[in-house]
C-alpha cells in the first residue's frame, strides 16, 4: 500500500497528505494535524496556526529524538498526542487526526462506526475504539488516546472531539482515516433511507475467499492503443477519485483493449495517486507476469466475454448511491429523463454473488441493465467506451442524491408510464 510515498521526503508526504485531507473538506483550516515518525524515533509534524491553504513544505516541524525543535513554527498543539501514541506502538510510523463531519457526528454521539458495513472496510481500517474526553493538546488527551492504542486500536474515536488514526506509514494512516469516515457518512446517508444492513463475519469471509490468483503471461511490449487506453484509465481513475466517486481504497476501472484482453486497475494501490504503469493487462483470462489486479478483474472478465458491446467496467462507492447499497430502499430512475435513459431499470444484486459466481453477475449486467446496486459492496455500471461509463456513474450519483434529498420535502412522484414510452421510442429504440 503506499508505495508512492516510498521516496517522498516527509515534509512532501505531510504536505501531500493534508491536501487531500483539507481538499476534500475532511478537516478545516484551524483543525487537524499529521506526523511521522523516522526509524531513530524523530518526528516529523505539521505546524500549528498555519492556514491549512496555503501550507508549504518549509512550514513542517522537526522534532529529534530528544525533543529538540527545528522549524519556521512551533509544532501542532497536540504534538503530545502523537508523542504518547509513538510510545505506545512502535510499529506506528504515521499518524493522523482530525474533525471530519461524519466522524465528529459519531464521536457527538458517543459511538464508533461499525466497519462491518463493506467487505474490505473492517480490513483497512482495524479495530476501531472510542477514548473518553480529555483537555484538547494536554498530555491526559495523549495518555488516554494511547492506551486506546495499546488496547490493539488503529482508529479511535475521541469523544466529542474527532479522530485518530495510526499507520504503518503515513499513506496506511490516511487510508484508514478516509475510509472510517466513509464508513460513518454512509452510515449517515443510509439512516436516512431506513435500516442499515451490517455484514456478519462469514459475509465478510465470503469476500476474502474470491479468487485473485490468476495464472500469469509474459507480455509483448505495448502497442500504442494500449498506451493510450493506459493513460485515459488513470486519468479517469482519478477524476473518480477528486468528485469522491472512488476512495483511495475502493473502486475499480477497466477498458476493453480488444476481443480478448482489458486493462484494468491494481489491487491495493491508492487510486488518488495510480499512475498507468500500475494499470494491469488481462488476456485471456490471465494476468501480465508480476502484477496483481483488482479483485473485481473475474467479474469485469465474465461480463467482457457475454457481452460484446460492453467495453468499459466501473466498480465505485460513490456516498448516495453507496447508501442505497447499504439499505433495502429501492434506487428509481423515474426521476428525470436523464437518469432514466442512462440507468434504466437498477437493478440490485444480493450479497455475495460477485464473489461466488461471475458468469451469473454476468448475466444481470447488459447494454439494457446498465447499473447494478451490490449489496453492501457500493455500484458496477457498464458503458460503450470510459467516458459512458463514467457518466453513466455520475448520473447514478446524482439521482441517489437527488432522491435522498427529495425525502425531506416530499413524496417522489415518479414520471409517467406515457412518458417513459415517449422516451423508449425517441431515445431507446425499443
Ligand atoms: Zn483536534
Amino acid at each position: 500500500m503506499s508505495t508512492f510515498t516510498q521516496y517522498m521526503h516527509p515534509k512532501d508526504e505531510l504536505l501531500a497528505t493534508m491536501g487531500r485531507i483539507y481538499q476534500y473538506r475532511m478537516t478545516t483550516t484551524s483543525g487537524g494535524n499529521l506526523s511521522i515518525r523516522e526509524e531513530n524515533g524523530a518526528i516529523w509534524i505539521t505546524p500549528t496556526r498555519v492556514d491549512k491553504g496555503t501550507l508549504r513544505r518549509e512550514d513542517m516541524v522537526f522534532v529529534g529524538m530528544n525533543g529538540e525543535l527545528k522549524g519556521l513554527h512551533p509544532p501542532s498543539s497536540e504534538l503530545p498526542l502523537h508523542q504518547e501514541i509513538y510510545r505506545a506502538r512502535p510499529d506506528l510510523r504515521g499518524i493522523v487526526h482530525a474533525h471530519p463531519v461524519a466522524l465528529v457526528a459519531f464521536s457527538a454521539i458517543h459511538e464508533v462506526p461499525n466497519t462491518s458495513l463493506f467487505p474490505k472496510a473492517k480490513s483497512v481500517c482495524g479495530k476501531a475504539l472510542f477514548a473518553p474526553y480529555e483537555l484538547p493538546s494536554s498530555v491526559e488527551l495523549g495518555t488516554t488516546t494511547a492506551g486506546k492504542f495499546t488496547e490493539g486500536g488503529d482508529c479511535v474515536i475521541l469523544e466529542n472531539h474527532g479522530v485518530v488514526t495510526g499507520g504503518i506509514n503515513l499513506g496506511d494512516a490516511f487510508q484508514k482515516f478516509e475510509t472510517l469516515e466513509f464508513v460513518g457518512r454512509t452510515i449517515i446517508k443510509g439512516r436516512q433511507l431506513g435500516e442499515v444492513r451490517f455484514l456478519t463475519p462469514e459475509q465478510i469471509e465470503l469476500a476474502n475467499t474470491r479468487a485473485t490468483m490468476l495464472l500469469e503471461f509474459k507480455r509483448q511490449p505495448p502497442s500504442s492503443l494500449e498506451k493510450e487506453l493506459r493513460r485515459r484509465l488513470c486519468e479517469f481513475v482519478h477524476r473518480a477519485y477528486r468528485q469522491r466517486l472512488f476512495i483511495s481504497t475502493q473502486g475499480s476501472f477497466s477498458v476493453r483493449l480488444d476481443e480478448s484482453s482489458f486493462l484494468i486497475t491494481p489491487y491495493q494501490v491508492d487510486r488518488g495517486t495510480l499512475d498507468p504503469e500500475d494499470i494491469v493487462l488481462i488476456k485471456n483470462g490471465r494476468c501480465e507476469a508480476g502484477k496483481t489486479p483488482s479483485r473485481a478483474t473475474g467479474d469485469h472478465d465474465a461480463i467482457y466475454r457475454h457481452h460484446p458491446k460492453i467495453n468499459a467496467l466501473i466498480n465505485a462507492s460513490p456516498i448516495n448511491a453507496t447508501a442505497f447499497s447499504v439499505t433495502s430502499a429501492p434506487l428509481d430512475s423515474r426521476t428525470i429523463p436523464e437518469s432514466y435513459c442512462l440507468l434504466r431499470q437498477i437493478q440490485r444484486v444480493e450479497y455475495g454473488l460477485q464473489y461466488q459466481d461471475h458468469e451469473a453477475l454476468a448475466q444481470r449486467c447488459s447494454v439494457d441493465q446498465p447499473a447494478l446496486i451490490l449489496e453492501n459492496d457500493g455500484v458496477l455500471v457498464c458503458g460503450g467506451d470510459i467516458l459512458e461509463a463514467f457518466d453513466r456513474l455520475e448520473v447514478l450519483e446524482s439521482t441517489a442524491e437527488a432522491l435522498v434529498d427529495s425525502r425531506s420535502i416530499g413524496e417522489l412522484a415518479p414520471m409517467s408510464e406515457k412518458a417513459l414510452r415517449g422516451l423508449e421510442v425517441t431515445f431507446l429504440q425499443m
